[in-house]
């Protein structure tokens, strides 16, 4: 058996977060909020903050709509 003390901990450890949960706490980064279980290291996709919207979300309400016309 090659699997060592920490690997066995590991799965240990995420078959506990698959039966109890994970415990997860707000993690704080540079312009990014998301959420990590202490106990296995899952980690979400989280939030971007402080940052502006990127172009595709704002054309759902552009200020100025462009037409072009091929003459
Ligand atoms: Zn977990």
């Amino acid at each position: 058996m090659t699997a060592s003390l920490d690997t066995v901990r590991d799965i240990l450890q995420r078959s506990i977060c698959a039966v109890v949960g994970h415990q997860t706490l707000l993690q704080f980064e540079h312009h990014r909020l998301s959420l990590r279980c202490v106990a296995c290291g899952h980690e979400t996709t989280g939030w971007t903050i402080g940052e502006p919207p990127s172009r595709s979300a704002t054309s759902a309400s552009p200020s100025r709509i462009e037409t072009s016309h091929a003459a």
